[in-house]
Parts: structure tokens; C-alpha cells; sequence
């Protein structure tokens, strides 16, 4: 076998970032958390591994998650990801079978047409080259791709893209010239060969016709090693890092490793899988409205990783979910704003000691939970508590006279100790009242009770309640010809899950007229607790592109699920805003009554205007 110097740029290359890797890797499955340790001992050798790798094959590979959301985009990094693999594995079939070995030095394959001038009798040699071509071919259609991509993001569908850094214009200079290089290196050997395939041996034979082939092909196959050398050792510095750590996170999350809301080592694996395809920068409200081009989770992931971030821009977010929704690598994008939040709290105990003269009644069966923004928005607590009263529910009005915070928005601040403290509060309260059920209006404290009390009663929403009464029989309600466009809250929907209880009780209320963001689609409404930095003007920006988006179809009313968005929406909304707890009320069948119960809401969202 023909030896050569070029190829040693791409062996020295490969053989450090192979190292860097290794190393790396090792650092951050040392640093997981003990519990996190025993988890990946006991599922690495299942079949969780199994599902690992056809995720890695269909996720990082084909690219199934982006396909998904630009089907143009998803080509382009299929071709390139795919492509090379097939382009690798095909290296190495044509280097078995011609040499009748499986242990050949590891730059033969990627440089076979240089080392094998003569395929006669070799098996499928033909069949093997031109697939070879079809391959390259293939990857080629990626690269120009990424070129218009580059310059043209907005041929994509894609309103912004992102910047680059110094290691990333070395990465992505080189990875766009890898493949063109190779076509000219192969191109130029099958022309004084007669060694290639239906791409490479015509456009050898045409540029044969104007430069010296002989004099080029050494050069070709220099640039080509060279290309791929300095794109593995520039690899570790560039966003392109997300390749090998993409599959690590896949691996990782089989095993059962978990997101946390402190700053560990999954989160730092996290941070690192992110690609920055900007995918997640145009669902961004506080982009999109202008508000703010730096809050999108690409740029807000990249802050963090170059060890820029400030209090501002972690602050600067509404926590909405829909960057998160729309990655493609799943990256807990809000846990990752969250952790830099905690790092950044001052951490202070909070006084909340008058919250023990507050009274409980003994033994009620349900707890309602109406949480502060609820009273704020008092047609709401109204509506739940002549629901509680059709129904006969034996029920403790547990923040009745006055607000008890849930926590959640100190926590969203990342100040866990005054989080923990309201904690402490409220669920000796609950438990103590020995209560079966807690039903809460507002989606906040709904996601906060049930994910972080672990109260050991049932945790409901007034939408879910709701449709247990009507269900069982306990609410009459009737229907009428309003129609209503649903607002699916950010906490409820994304955060919780909770798309068809609202749903299902307003086809039961009132017509329902879909609109274009629903479910996991949905907008924030741009009243979020979980910004701290935004101003109300912004705020009330975003609520009207919302509101503008709902009223398209011209309804009567807005429902919404969640006292924080209809306090958003009726400052800009000509139409009436309405919480389901509301319209439920309204439609229990009351001759002489519901008239005038419409009118005293109506009249209500005009005074907190
Ligand atoms: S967070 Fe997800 S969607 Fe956003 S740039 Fe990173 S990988 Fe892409
Ligand atoms: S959580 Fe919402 S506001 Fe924050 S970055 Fe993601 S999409 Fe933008």
C-alpha cells in the first residue's frame, strides 16, 4: 500500500480530537451527581441503550425533530450528518473488500481513491464507486445548502439566524470545504487514472482540460486532509462541538438523567449540545415583537457557554416554554434560564410569619387555591365560589382573606429559600386540614403544587375540576351561541400539559372557534411573572400582537384558564376576556339570573381596566 504525508493533518487531527473527547466525556459523567451515577449503572447495559442509538440514529443523524419543523433545514443537516457516515462506512467496505482485510490504516478509507489506482477484478468495484459519488453528491446538495443558509437564512423560513465566533468561522470554513475538496482530490486522480465513478471521472476528465492534473492532484489531497484536520481540531472550540455531545445527551437522558433547576453536569452536557441552529430564536415573543433580540434561548445558551451572562439577561425571559417546545435536541432551555437565575439570587430568607395567624377551617373535602393574581381578577374567585356553592362542595377557601403566595414566583426570581419558606407555610396548612383534593385557578400555583409540594393529595386545576363536576353530574350548564377563541396559558398548557379540560368545557358552554397558535403552538400573553426585567409597555406590545392574533376570527369573547393572561389581555382587548371559571358560572341554568350575572363580570374587567 502507497504511503503518503498528506494524510497525516487528518490522522493527527482525528487522533486529538479523540482524545479531547474522551476526557471530556469522562469529566462530565464523573461530575453527575451520585443518584444520577447509579442510574446509568443500572440501565447502560438494558435495552434503554438500544433506544439510545436509534434516537442518536434519528435524531442526530437524520435529523427527524428538524425535518419536522423546516423540512429544508432538516435536508440540510441530513445530508451533512448522514451523508458523511454513509461516506465513512462506504470508505470502509471499498477498503475490506479491495484489500481483503479488516485491519487497514484508519486514513485509508477516507483517502481510498488516492491509494487504489486499479480496480480490476475487485468485487462490486463498480457498484461501490458509484455509490461512492451518489453519496458525495448527496452531501454536496447539503453544503450548498448551508452556503444559502449562511447568507440567506431567510430562504428558509428563518427570520434570524445566528452569529459567529472565532473557533466557529474556523469550524465552518473548513467543514464547508471538506466536501469540495474531496470532489476535486478524487476528480483529479480519476483523471489520470480512469479510476472514478459518473461525478468524479467527468468533472476529472473536463478539468483536466484546464489546469495540469498531475500538478494538482498532491494538492487537492493536501487541502482535503488539511480541511478535515483543522475542522477536528477546531471542532472542540466551535458550536459544532454539539455532534459528539448531542449523542452523549441521548445516551444520558435513556439512562434516566434528569434536567435539574441547579447549574450540574447534565445541564453543562446540555449547553453543549446546542447546535444554534437558531430554531428557537423565531417562536420567541420578546424577539418577534421586538422587544428584545437577545432573550432567544440560542443566544441566551451561547451567553452562558462563553461565561458572558449578566442578571439581565437571565431575568430578561418570560419563562413561556416556546423555545423549549420547538428545539430539536429537547434542551430544557427555561431549567437552563432557571439554574443561572438560582447562581445569580441573592438567596435571601424572606419574613412570612404573618402567614401563621391566618385560620383553616377543619376537615373540608377540597381546598380551593385561588393564588394572587386570581385576586386580582375577582370575577374569578366569584365564579369559583358560586360553583363551589351549586355544586355543595365541602370546601376551604383556603387564600380567602388575604393573598398567600405559592412560591412559585420566588422561584422563578431563583430565590429557592424564600420558595421553600412559603412552602413550609402553605402545605402544613393543607396538610393539617386533611383535605383530599386542592383545586387551584391560577396555572402558577397549579405547576408549583404539583411539582414541587409533594402534598400526597390530588392537585387540580379549576379546568380539570371543573370538568369532574360537570361530568359528574354535581354543575348544569348550558350552551349558547357566543363564540370563543381559547388562549391556551403558557403554565397550563407547556408547563403542564392541560390542553383538553378547557376545551372540553367550553364545546359544552359556547361555540369554540379554533385559532392559528393553539396547544403547544400557543403565544404567552406577555404578562409572565417569570419576566423580571420587561416593562409594561413591552408587556402590553406583546399582549396586543396576541389579542390581534386571537380576534382574527372575530369572537365574542377571549377564554382564557389563567387569571395573570385575562389581567393581560383586557388592557388592550376591545372584546371580552373571560376565564372559563367565569363563563361556567354564567352558563349554570338560573332563570332571571344569568343576565345579570353576565353583566356584573362585564362590568368588573371594565373597572380593572
Ligand atoms: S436551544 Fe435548541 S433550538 Fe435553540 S439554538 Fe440551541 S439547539 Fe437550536
Ligand atoms: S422562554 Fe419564551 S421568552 Fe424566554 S427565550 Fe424561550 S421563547 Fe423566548
Amino acid at each position: 500500500m502507497k504511503s503518503s504525508y498528506f494524510v497525516w493533518p487528518f490522522t493527527i487531527g482525528l487522533i486529538a480530537l479523540l482524545a479531547y473527547l474522551f476526557v471530556r466525556f469522562a469529566v462530565w459523567v464523573y461530575k453527575l451527581e451520585k443518584e444520577d451515577k447509579a442510574r446509568i449503572r443500572k440501565n447502560i447495559f438494558s435495552v434503554k441503550s438500544i433506544q439510545a442509538i436509534k434516537e442518536t440514529f434519528i435524531e442526530s443523524l437524520l435529523h427527524h425533530n428538524i425535518f419536522k419543523t423546516n423540512k429544508v433545514l432538516g435536508y440540510m443537516h441530513m445530508s451533512l450528518a448522514f451523508g458523511w457516515l454513509l461516506l465513512i462506512v462506504g470508505g470502509h467496505i471499498q477498503t475490506w473488500v479491495y484489500y481483503n482485510s479488516f485491519s487497514n490504516p484508519v486514513y485509508v478509507p477516507i483517502f481510498f481513491e488516492y491509494f487504489v489506482h486499479n480496480k480490476t477484478g475487485m468485487l462490486f468495484g463498480e457498484a461501490l464507486t458509484f455509490t461512492m459519488d451518489f453519496i458525495l453528491l448527496f452531501i454536496l446538495t447539503g453544503v450548498a445548502l448551508a452556503y444559502f443558509k449562511r447568507f440567506y437564512s431567510k430562504l428558509f423560513g428563518m427570520k434570524k439566524t445566528t452569529s459567529l465566533k472565532l473557533g466557529d468561522k474556523f469550524a465552518l470554513t473548513s467543514l464547508w470545504l471538506i466536501f469540495p475538496l474531496r470532489l476535486l482530490a478524487e476528480s483529479t486522480t480519476a483523471s489520470l487514472h480512469n479510476t472514478g465513478g459518473f461525478l468524479t471521472q467527468n468533472l476529472g476528465n473536463r478539468i483536466s482540460g484546464f489546469i495540469p492534473a498531475t500538478t494538482f492532484e498532491p494538492v487537492f489531497w493536501w487541502a482535503y486532509s488539511i480541511s478535515l484536520g483543522v475542522f477536528f481540531i477546531s471542532l472542540p472550540f466551535s458550536r459544532y462541538m454539539h455532534i459528539p455531545t448531542e449523542i452523549l445527551l441521548i445516551a444520558l437522558r435513556k439512562w434516566g438523567v434528569k434536567s435539574k433547576q441547579t447549574f450540574d453536569s447534565f445541564a453543562d452536557v446540555e449547553l453543549h449540545a446546542c447546535s444554534r441552529c437558531g430554531i428557537c430564536i423565531d417562536p420567541c415573543q420578546m424577539s418577534s415583537s421586538g422587544v428584545s433580540k437577545n432573550t432567544p434561548a440560542s443566544y441566551f445558551l451561547k451567553s452562558v457557554r462563553d461565561k458572558e451572562i449578566n442578571s439581565y439577561d437571565a431575568l430578561n425571559c418570560l419563562m413561556c416554554g416556546r423555545c423549549e417546545e420547538n428545539c430539536p435536541v429537547g434542551i430544557t432551555t427555561t431549567n437552563q434560564r432557571l439554574a443561572q437565575r438560582i447562581n445569580q439570587a441573592n438567596n435571601k430568607q424572606g419574613n412570612f410569619s404573618y402567614l401563621e395567624e391566618i385560620n383553616y377551617q377543619a376537615k373540608p373535602d377540597v381546598i380551593y387555591f385561588a393564588g394572587c393574581m386570581s385576586h386580582l381578577t375577582p370575577g374569578i374567585t366569584r365564579s369559583m365560589i358560586k360553583i363551589f356553592r351549586k355544586a355543595k362542595i365541602n370546601y376551604w377557601f383556603m387564600d380567602e382573606d388575604g393573598s398567600v403566595c405559592c412560591g412559585r414566583p420566588q422561584k422563578l426570581a431563583g430565590n429557592l429559600k424564600a420558595m421553600e419558606q412559603l412552602m413550609g407555610f402553605n402545605k402544613k396548612r393543607i396538610v393539617e386540614s386533611g383535605a383530599k383534593t386542592i383545586v387551584t385557578s391560577c396555572p402558577i400555583c397549579f405547576k408549583v403544587f404539583s411539582e414541587d409540594y409533594n402534598l400526597g393529595i390530588e392537585v387540580l386545576h379549576h379546568t380539570q375540576y371543573l370538568n369532574r363536576l360537570v361530568d359528574q353530574k354535581l354543575l348544569p350548564v348550558q350552551a349558547d351561541n357566543k363564540k370563543v377563541v381559547y388562549h391556551d396559558p403558557c403554565e397550563l398548557g407547556r408547563g403542564a400539559g392541560i390542553y383538553d379540560e378547557p376545551r372540553k368545557l367550553l364545546t359544552q358552554i359556547a361555540k369554540l372557534i379554533v385559532t392559528k397558535h393553539e396547544k403547544q403552538d400557543s403565544l404567552c400573553c406577555g404578562g409572565s411573572l417569570g419576566n423580571l426585567e420587561i416593562e409594561a409597555t413591552n408587556r402590553s406590545r406583546i399582549a396586543k400582537d396576541v389579542v390581534d392574533e386571537l380576534t382574527r376570527t372575530n369572537p365574542d369573547v377571549i377564554a382564557t384558564a389563567c387569571p395573570l393572561c385575562k389581567k393581560t389581555f383586557i388592557k388592550v382587548a376591545s372584546v371580552q376576556v373571560l376565564d372559563i371559571a367565569e363563563l361556567i358560572a354564567m352558563s349554570i341554568p338560573e332563570p332571571n339570573e344569568r343576565v345579570e350575572k353576565y353583566k356584573d363580570i362585564t362590568v368588573l374587567q371594565e373597572e380593572l381596566v
